[in-house]
C-alpha cells in the first residue's frame, strides 16, 4: 500500500532516522556527500561496539566538547545500541543520554559523529534533520576529532551535493 502524503512528510520531519529516510526517498545530500568522501575521511573503523565505546568516551572527556555541549545540553553521558542486522543507523537523546544505534557498517568514526550529531541537535533544540542545524554541528565535530582535512573534505562534497543550500 502507498504511504500517505501525511505519513511521508511525517517521516521526512524524523529524518534522523534512517530508515524513515530511505522508506522515503534515497537521495539526500549529506549521505551523497559521505558517499564521496576520500576513504581517509572516514577515520577509524572499528570491529566491536566496546572499541566504538572506548573512542566516544574521549569524545566525552575532551574539554571542547564538554564546554560546547556537556555543560550547555546537560548531558551525562551516551548509550550505544548494537544495530547488527539492521540496515538503519540512529542517534537519539533521552534523559541526558545520547543513545546510538550502530550497525556493523556504522562503525567508523565518521558515522559514529554523524549519528552523535543527531542526538546533540535534538539535546541542543537544533533538530532538523541534515539541514544547517545538524550539519553545523557535524562539521564542528568532524574538524575537532577527525581533523581540519577531513571536515574541508566534507564541506566541500556538502557544498556539491546541497543544491537548496539547505546545509550550509
Ligand atoms: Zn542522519
Amino acid at each position: 500500500m502507498p504511504m500517505p502524503v501525511m505519513a511521508e512528510a511525517k517521516a521526512k520531519s524524523m529524518s534522523w532516522y534512517w530508515r524513515a529516510e530511505y522508506a522515503v526517498s534515497n537521495w539526500c545530500a549529506v549521505y551523497s556527500a559521505e558517499e564521496w568522501l576520500k576513504p581517509t575521511t572516514f577515520g577509524v573503523k572499528y570491529k566491536t561496539l566496546e572499541e566504538v565505546d572506548s573512542w566516544l568516551t574521549t569524545v566525552f572527556d575532551d574539554s571542547w566538547f564538554e564546554g560546547r555541549f556537556r555543560e550547555a545540553c546537560d548531558l551525562y553521558g551516551f548509550t550505544l545500541h548494537d544495530g547488527r542486522g539492521s540496515r538503519c543507523a540512529t542517534g537519539d537523546y533521552k534523559y541526558g543520554f545520547c543513545h546510538l544505534t550502530l550497525p556493523r557498517f556504522a562503525r567508523n568514526q565518521l558515522i559514529v559523529l554523524h549519528e552523535l550529531s543527531h542526538a546533540l541537535a535534538i539535546a541542543s533544540g537544533n533538530h532538523d534533520g541534515h539541514k544547517r542545524g545538524f550539519c553545523r554541528i557535524y562539521l564542528s565535530l568532524v574538524g575537532n576529532f577527525l581533523g581540519h582535512a577531513a571536515s574541508a573534505d566534507l564541506r566541500l562534497n556538502l557544498k556539491t551535493f546541497d543544491h537548496d543550500g539547505a546545509c550550509l
